[in-house]
């Protein structure tokens, strides 16, 4: 689903152009949704793998 064509309820303006407030955050939103829709099945393991990895070295110190 693209945002590119979402019209604002509040200014009846593309949410893309964000003209105001409710665009703006629609806009953040909608991208943020679309960064983690595109991320890459292998890039997530990888970034689990690092986190997990992270979190077994706090772990490991704070012990
Ligand atoms: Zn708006």
């Amino acid at each position: 689903m693209t945002y590119d064509r979402l019209v604002c309820a509040n200014c009846a303006s593309p949410v893309s152009e964000g003209r105001c407030p409710v665009c703006r955050a629609n806009r953040e939103r909608l991208q943020q949704e679309n960064f983690f829709a595109n991320l890459n099945p292998m890039a997530l393991i990888a970034l689990l793998t690092v986190l997990i990895a992270a979190v077994a070295l706090l772990a490991h110190q704070t012990t």
